[in-house]
């Protein structure tokens, strides 16, 4: 019997990871390259995106940097024109990109409020609308949106982010619905607490507001889970392999919680 065979069907597979520099989506982007697929990586931060190509060819991988900002929508439009003429057309979107500060909601300035509905709910739509066309044309797709848990329950001090995730999540069923018919799938993954730089910079600010130490802060991010640890980027990134592989095409308009059973709708 031969275990080498491509299981997943990801092998020469185009995918598109947003805000591949953090700490999920480098992930992501190491998994992908790992199963054999062509990997985009876009994030703002040239040289952070080019030395985590580096990284990438140096293990095997076919990747492709590229700048860019998911909030302009030309920007977009040229990350597609490169795609197409370097790799082609895109087979699976990961949108990640995203951010999260904290604020009490009174204290909260609209600039805020602004950034992160635009990064996170719109920075997701602009993907859908620039690279959905080529998934309907080519009778194949994979939409894969990190959402968070806070995309279906709320917390408080992050009013902009849980109402921007239950955008993304609204978003990934209406779009799931209307390429049902396509081949296309629409699947939200929703982490609890993963180990980045994002979780350890809202830990630094909540422990500067509340005079405990950024270890105590991460300890009560990890004992909010019934598994009492926070996730690792990598059991997010599992779970995306999963949704994009061939098998999972019945799979759409879900929205599956990575969180050690913190929530459980
Ligand atoms: P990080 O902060 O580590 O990484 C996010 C990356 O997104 C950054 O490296 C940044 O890179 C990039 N980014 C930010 N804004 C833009 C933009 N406008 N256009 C393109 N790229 C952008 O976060 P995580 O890896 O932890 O999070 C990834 C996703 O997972 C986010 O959507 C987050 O909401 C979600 N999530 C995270 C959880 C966690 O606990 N960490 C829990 C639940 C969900 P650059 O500056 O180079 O653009």
């Amino acid at each position: 019997m031969c275990y080498l065979l491509d299981v997943t069907g990801l092998r020469d597979k185009v995918v598109l990871v947003t805000g591949a520099n953090g700490g999920i989506g480098r992930c992501l982007a190491a998994e992908f390259a790992r199963a054999g697929a062509v990997v985009v990586i876009a994030s703002r931060n040239e040289a952070k995106l080019q030395a985590l190509a580096d990284r990438l060819k140096s293990d095997g991988g076919r990747v492709l940097p590229s700048r860019c900002d998911v909030t302009e929508r030309e920007q977009l439009a040229a990350l597609g024109a490169i795609i197409g003429e370097r790799a082609g057309t895109v087979q699976i979107l990961i949108n990640n990109a995203g951010i999260a500060p904290a604020s009490a909601f009174l204290e909260m300035s609209d600039s805020i409020w602004n950034e992160v509905l635009r990064v996170n709910l719109t920075g997701t739509y602009n993907c859908c609308k620039t690279f959905l066309p080529g998934m309907i044309d080519s009778g194949w797709g994979r939409i894969i949106n990190i959402a968070s848990t806070a995309a279906k329950v709320a917390y408080s001090r992050v009013s902009a982010y849980t109402a921007s995730k239950h955008g993304v999540l609204g978003l990934t069923r209406s779009l799931a619905l209307e390429t049902a018919r396509l081949q296309v799938t629409v699947n939200a993954i929703c982490p609890g607490y993963v180990d980045t730089e994002l979780t350890r910079e809202n830990a630094r600010r909540m422990a500067q507001r509340t005079g405990k130490s950024i270890d105590e802060i991460l300890k009560l991010f990890a004992e909010s889970s019934p598994q009492k640890r926070l996730i690792a980027p990598e059991e997010v990134a599992g779970l995306a392999l999963m949704l994009a592989s061939e098998k999972a095409g019945g799979i759409t308009g879900q929205a599956i919680n990575v969180d050690g059973g913190a929530v459980m709708v």
